[in-house]
């Protein structure tokens, strides 16, 4: 696999996609912006660019240095792209339970994958403070740092939001999505509230993560788990989430994700992985609390193909007593 120089060039402006069912059923105009025909797979391309544009703007980055960053894949399969065209090498740090479709998609981008048992943030061996310390250690290294590092929420601050708003002619009146970083939501919602103050940004949170508390009642409260989506829900206030404008949070099952998702494949053709399906139900439950004749706008993150082996694979779901839809 191998990147071109256009790659960078490809980011963002991807479509805003009605989608009919959850539409006709709520109402409301619910569009999913397809985030997966980013030209490495995801919403996540956005957010390595600006980490790395930032970062050789202001010199933390050498020539030929070596780009660290933990992830749950995403933003290391963006970052592993940039590297290729930038002449960086590219180490990631990822828990070993992550799909083993991103570490195959990494690997053969050339980037030195470090597979590192799933610990909490607290716990020195976390993925995140392990990538922090490797990338200290070198002369030439820079930890990327996606969830503290506020240039991923300044990235969807500059595209993402001005391109809902501009896509949806000043109509959106909400937005709704999952955070794993959090820059996302942060940098939207910014750019959102900016324009108009009445547009409710709405954190759509899977279980097992502090998020949904911190919005309701402001304290980092971890709720019922385990969840089987990746890439989403946090232990703890980043600060790219805390700048983020949130003005309530809704809570997905995994079982409503999975039964969503394959509706979505059967009646939309839409493939969509594991965090699209928090974001679309969330959306649902939002259009729903609004009332018809609104827009809604949440992000379709990356496509199923990544979780062929989990979210798609029926004896997965049984072996984590979830229902083949
Ligand atoms: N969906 C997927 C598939 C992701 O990889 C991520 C990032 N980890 C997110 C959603 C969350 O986006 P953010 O980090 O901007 O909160």
């Amino acid at each position: 696999m191998s990147s071109n120089g256009n790659f960078i060039d490809e980011i963002g402006n991807t479509p805003l996609i009605r989608l009919s069912g959850p539409s006709e059923r709520t109402g409301c105009d619910i569009f999913g912006k397809a985030e997966y025909q980013n030209p490495g797979g995801s919403v996540k391309d956005r957010a390595a660019w600006w980490i790395i544009k930032d970062a050789e703007n202001s010199g933390r980055i050498q020539d030929r240095g070596t780009v660290v960053e933990g992830t749950a894949g995403n933003t290391g399969i963006g970052l592993a792209h940039i590297c290729n065209i930038r002449n960086y090498e590219c180490v990631i740090y990822i828990p070993d339970n992550q799909s083993q479709e991103k570490i195959s998609i990494l690997e053969e981008l050339g980037a030195e994958v470090r597979q590192v048992p799933p610990v909490p943030y607290k716990n020195e061996m976390n993925y995140q403070k392990q990538a922090g310390r490797f990338a200290s250690s070198l002369r030439n290294g820079f930890w990327a740092n996606q969830f503290d590092n506020t240039a991923n929420a300044q990235a969807h601050y500059e595209s993402t939001g001005p391109e809902i708003w501009r896509d949806t002619d000043k109509k959106v009146n909400a937005f709704v999505c999952a955070a794993g970083t959090g820059g996302t939501i942060a940098g939207v919602s910014q750019y959102l509230k900016e324009q108009n103050n009445e547009v409710q940004i709405v954190l759509s949170d899977c279980m097992g993560s502090a998020l949904h508390n911190v919005v309701n009642c402001g304290e980092a409260v971890m709720s019922q788990g385990p969840s089987i989506t990746e890439g989403i829900g946090n232990s703890r206030v980043t600060d790219n989430f805390a700048k983020a404008r949130v003005d309530w949070a809704v809570q997905v099952a995994d079982q409503e994700m999975i039964d969503l998702v394959y509706e979505l494949y059967e009646t939309e053709n839409l493939f969509l992985g594991s965090s699209s399906g928090i974001n679309v139900c969330g959306a649902i439950k939002v259009a729903e609390k609004l009332g018809p004749g609104h827009t809604v706008v949440t992000m379709l993150c990356d496509t199923g193909e990544k979780y062929r082996s989990s979210l798609y694979n029926p004896d997965f779901l049984k072996s984590k007593q979830l229902l083949v839809p």
